[in-house]
């Protein structure tokens, strides 16, 4: 039987349209992607709260192959990174079907290839499957009781309402991580009461955002060589911060930076005490803000460290037995990361589903290959994140990779292409042995680590470094399978 689809690709965020891109130029695919919403985008088609922004420089956060030149600040906002998007999707509409809800993907060892079966029944066969489900898309609600009580809006940060507005509302934020610190700036002139619960300190430091001059957006459009030797130098800078990541001693003067800024910039020693972070930096993700400390300074803004007891209909009550009355809660409590979601089950080979190979330890070889799927890539699979430098990095060295293998393996004639066990359990062990004298595993809890510690979410060297190692492939860590013809 002949596949119906060379390959199909799970997911129209960036690392689904930049594996579609890629297979999309090759000219010799035929690929399909399947969106199981109705517009392209992945988190930012989902992440739309107030302030929502990213914390990557744009000429770095932008696709290679896409560059733009007319970014209108140093960091994107939502708007712009969406419409990006967007934009990038368009020469792929004809490969797009969107409201394609991926419910299973079963490996079918007789034909050689994937069975993928979306919501609605229907079933599609292709050679390879590539799936860029995105590691941030499940909320972690938090536990705490009586929140199904409330009787306001409650509603996790990727969750928020359309159109909906807070404006002279009393509003409760819960969290401190990335998504809180942009909220709370962004909400905070419009609300008229802001109550922000922090249970842990983060470090913030000063993000510099400010917008590019119509001339430097003319230089970048007219001088396409400065524009890649900016985007460069912004990588080489990003990259030079991975090094503290990785030899924690060196992130000590970037915190006595950070906490001189912290006295500068907040002057109540009572919420400065309350700011001031404890563990190392970088421990968790290094907040990026120009405007958070000044945001909780406001006069209708307070920080509430005591911790909370539980959620009434009409508030919430703090450990210290307070009860603060509120209209709204926003959870910016983050994302169910390193549990692996049941859905779409994943079967490989023998029927084992990538849910029970990650039981013990989520792995994949560069982020991308796990043993026992064959023809099928992950995309920002495990240890292929990063705290330093731009995802879309990583990324693309992984569709250029995927596509390495892919071309070795049709040289080769074989039909089938699958990590070794050996090379896969040598991924699993390097990672953990990498990770163990890194910032991510010095102590704190947080979304990079899974259940036993240890970190399997961010790469625990340099970006380039990842870069190198996708610039081959092994055919030695592959079992490349011919397979007779049926
Ligand atoms: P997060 O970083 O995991 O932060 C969650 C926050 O909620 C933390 O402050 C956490 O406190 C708090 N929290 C969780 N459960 C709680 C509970 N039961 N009670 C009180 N507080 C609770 O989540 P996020 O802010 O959504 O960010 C997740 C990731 O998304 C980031 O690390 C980043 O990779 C990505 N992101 C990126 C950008 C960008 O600009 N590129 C922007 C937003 C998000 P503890 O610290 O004590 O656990």
């Amino acid at each position: 039987m002949t596949p119906q689809w060379d390959a199909i690709i799970i997911g129209s965020g960036f690392s689904g349209l930049a594996m579609a891109e890629q297979l999309r130029r090759e000219g010799s695919l035929r690929f399909l992607i399947l969106e199981r919403d109705q517009r392209v985008g992945g988190t930012w088609r989902d992440n739309r709260y107030p302030g929502c922004a990213c914390d990557v420089p744009s000429h770095l956060y932008s696709l290679s192959f896409a560059p733009k030149a007319d970014w209108q600040r140093r960091y994107a906002g939502h708007d712009e990174i969406h419409n990006y998007l967007e934009t990038v999707s368009l020469p792929l509409r004809p490969h797009l079907r969107l409201g394609a809800t991926v419910s299973a993907a079963r490996y079918d060892e007789q034909q050689h290839c994937w069975e993928v079966t979306l919501q609605s029944g229907e079933v599609l066969t292709a050679r390879f499957v590539m799936a860029g489900l995105g590691p941030l898309n499940r909320p972690r609600l938090p536990d705490i009781p009586g929140l199904a009580s409330f009787s306001g809006p409650c509603f996790h940060s990727m969750h928020w309402p359309e159109n909906f507005s807070l404006a002279g509302k009393r509003v409760a934020v819960i969290g401190t991580g990335a998504s809180a610190i942009q909220i709370v700036p962004a909400i905070a002139p419009v609300v008229s009461r802001l109550l922000v619960f922090q249970r842990t300190a983060p470090w913030v430091v000063a993000k510099g955002d400010r917008s590019y001059s119509s001339w430097a957006q003319r230089c970048f459009r007219l001088l396409p060589g400065w524009r890649r030797l900016y985007r460069a130098w912004r990588y080489t800078a990003q990259e030079m911060r991975g090094l503290a990541f990785l030899w924690p001693a060196l992130m000590r003067p970037v915190e006595i930076m950070a906490l001189r800024a912290l006295k500068r910039r907040v002057r109540d020693p009572e919420l400065r005490r309350k700011l001031w972070p404890k563990g190392t930096m970088g421990c968790k993700r290094i907040m990026l803000s120009d405007d958070y400390y000044e945001a909780l300074q406001r006069p209708n803004v307070a920080l509430e460290t005591e911790g909370i007891a539980r959620i009434t209909p009409t508030g919430v009550v703090t450990r210290a037995g307070e009860t603060h009355t509120v209209d709204a809660i926003v959870l910016a409590t983050g994302f169910l990361h390193t549990q692996t979601p049941e859905r779409p089950l994943i079967q490989g080979r023998g029927g084992h589903s990538l849910q029970s190979t990650w039981r013990t330890r989520r792995a994949a070889y560069l982020g991308t290959a796990v043993a026992g799927f064959p023809n099928f890539f992950l995309l920002a699979g495990p240890n292929s994140g990063l705290g330093h430098n731009s995802i879309l990095f990583m990324i693309e060295a992984q569709v250029h990779w995927i596509m390495k293998a892919i071309k070795a393996m049709n040289r080769s004639g074989a039909r089938t292409i699958s990590v070794s066990e050996a090379s896969y359990q040598r991924v699993v062990t390097e990672m953990a042995q990498r990770s163990r004298h890194t910032v991510w595993q010095s102590g704190c809890q947080s979304w990079y680590l899974d259940e036993q510690g240890c970190n399997t979410t961010i790469w625990p060297g340099l970006s380039a470094e990842f870069w190198l190692r996708t610039r081959r492939f092994n055919p030695r860590d592959f079992n490349l399978e011919h397979h007779d013809r049926h």
